[in-house]
């Protein structure tokens, strides 16, 4: 999607500070990071949010989850524990529209999220 940031950032039309990519997925520092670490996973593939994901995305998912962990890993999260979100529409405040994992962590995290 021409207009799409993470389109743009995937692609290298945007800069950002890539720590993960693959065939299928890049990951990179959020603009606005929201604790120490907080990296955005995203398929390369132009998907608007879980919402729109369908059963023939279900091996992208997966390996989305698995490269999430992998990354939580390499960004030495995994002993202290991290939180991996994915907003889904206005009430839960998605605002690129492009389906995308939060891993965030690095501090004590509340629950629920407010
Ligand atoms: P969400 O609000 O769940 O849609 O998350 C979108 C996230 O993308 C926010 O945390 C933004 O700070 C982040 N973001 C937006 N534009 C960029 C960018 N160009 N580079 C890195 N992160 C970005």
């Amino acid at each position: 999607m021409a207009d799409c940031i993470f389109c743009q950032i995937a692609n290298g039309q945007v800069d950002s500070e890539i720590v993960y990519q693959d065939e299928l997925a890049v990951a990179f520092r959020d603009l606005n990071p929201q604790a120490p670490t907080h990296i955005v996973l995203i398929p390369r593939q132009h998907i608007v949010s879980l919402d729109a994901a369908r059963e023939e995305h279900s091996e992208l998912l997966g390996h989305l989850a698995l490269v999430a962990a992998e990354i939580a890993r390499q960004q030495d999260l995994a002993e202290g524990g991290y939180r991996l979100v994915t907003n889904v529409g206005p009430d839960a405040g998605q605002s690129v529209a492009h389906l995308h994992f939060h891993i965030i962590g690095g501090r004590p995290m509340g629950w629920p999220p407010g």
